[in-house]
């Protein structure tokens, strides 16, 4: 028989084969459980502390559980019968959040602390963990013509602090519960996620979102401003969410990347201050930048070096930014009409 090239969870899981995702009421863990119910998979087990009100996607066939993932018994009887483990969950948000609530995000620690030992006690084939291109070494990223982070930049460490360290341990987590224990666990650094079911509004929201929602809201007032954190050029790369979901699909069931981190990013650098000029296109208006110079602001610059996805997987994120601003855009209006109309939006 010939080898399977690029195994995916179609190639490798049978239909029935329960599959569990941790953070499913929100963005990126959400559109997973929707890519797998696409493929046919048909015992997905979603979990989020949310009400189930309040999650961002509910996938119809999905079972949805709301549960709080620090807690070690709820991570048992998440992990229950489960062949896979993609855990998502996290305390988490964009500059403004990870920089005021260092605690909150150091805490996720816990979830992945049980959520990992309940894979194992219940003999699950794989495990996936949500990294961050913020366990980076933060050094590296000052200026906003840095080198693209690869992956052995972690080391010497010096994370993000909070959120970053708290992602650099969970990931040697996985790393000795493979080399002690066996369990084949998969984590990919993600570098800025973007797209429809994204949180928008309320202090949770990344760069792509706000300056979405900013020209938004800017058009619907008739205002002629917009206010940038920092000066705009700090630069960044953003990765759509179909290109994100597939990625885990393609690095889970990739052997070679047992134990290994890896980058899943585009590496299409650009400012924020050309992000903005994007995201004024899209909205057909110019505004006129006030920059808020003490507002977070985070790393100077930040990129992702695909050269091991590439050589590995033969693929990388490649949705072009127009593309995916746009569609990103035009959801958030939607989304900004209906809450103006008295209907239920997800942030
Ligand atoms: P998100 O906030 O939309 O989703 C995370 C979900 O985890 C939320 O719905 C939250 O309620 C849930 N959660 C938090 N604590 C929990 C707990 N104790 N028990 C159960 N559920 C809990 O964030 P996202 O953008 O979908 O991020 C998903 C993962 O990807 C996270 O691990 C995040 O750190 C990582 N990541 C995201 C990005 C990005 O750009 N979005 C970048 C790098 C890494």
């Amino acid at each position: 028989m010939a080898a399977n090239v690029n195994p995916t969870a179609a190639s490798v899981l049978k239909k029935d084969d329960l599959i569990v995702i941790a953070g499913a009421g929100g963005f990126i863990a959400g559109s997973l459980a929707r890519y797998f119910h696409e493929q046919g998979f048909t015992h997905i087990r979603a979990i989020d502390k949310k009400p189930l009100s309040e999650w961002y996607q509910r996938v119809p066939g999905v079972e949805c559980l709301c549960m709080d993932l620090q807690y070690e018994d709820n991570c048992r009887r998440a992990c229950e019968n489960a062949v896979e483990v993609y855990n998502l969950a996290a305390d988490m948000g964009g500059m403004g959040f990870i920089e005021r609530f260092r605690v909150e995000c150091l805490r996720s620690i816990l979830i992945n602390t049980h959520m990992i030992e309940s894979a194992y006690r219940a003999g699950a084939q794989r495990y996936f963990f949500s990294s961050s291109a913020c366990a980076y070494n933060t050094d590296l990223q000052k200026d906003p013509d840095s080198r693209a982070l690869k992956e052995s930049d972690a080391y010497p460490a010096m994370a993000e602090r909070g959120y970053g360290w708290e992602k650099l341990i969970s990931e040697m987590f996985c790393q000795e519960y493979w080399a002690e224990r066996g369990l084949m666990t998969f984590i990919a650094r993600f570098h800025n996620v973007y797209g429809p079911y994204g949180t928008w509004d309320g202090g949770r929201e990344k760069a792509p979102a706000a300056m979405c929602r900013k020209v938004i809201e800017a058009k619907d007032k008739g205002s002629k401003e917009i206010v940038i954190w920092g000066d705009g050029s700090q630069t960044r790369s953003f990765m759509y969410i179909e290109d994100c979901v597939y990625g885990i699909d393609r690095i889970m069931h990739f052997d070679d990347l047992i134990a290994t981190p890896i980058n899943l990013g585009s590496d299409y650098l650009i400012s924020i201050n050309d992000l903005v000029s994007l995201a004024e296109s899209i909205g057909g208006i110019t505004l006129e930048r006030k920059y808020d110079l003490d507002a977070p602001k985070g790393v100077g610059g930040r990129n992702s070096d695909n050269t091991l996805i590439r050589q590995v997987l033969g693929w990388e994120p490649s949705t072009p930014l127009e593309v995916g601003l746009k569609k990103t855009y035009q959801w958030i209006e939607q989304q900004y009409l209906d809450r103006k109309a008295g209907k239920r939006t997800v942030s």
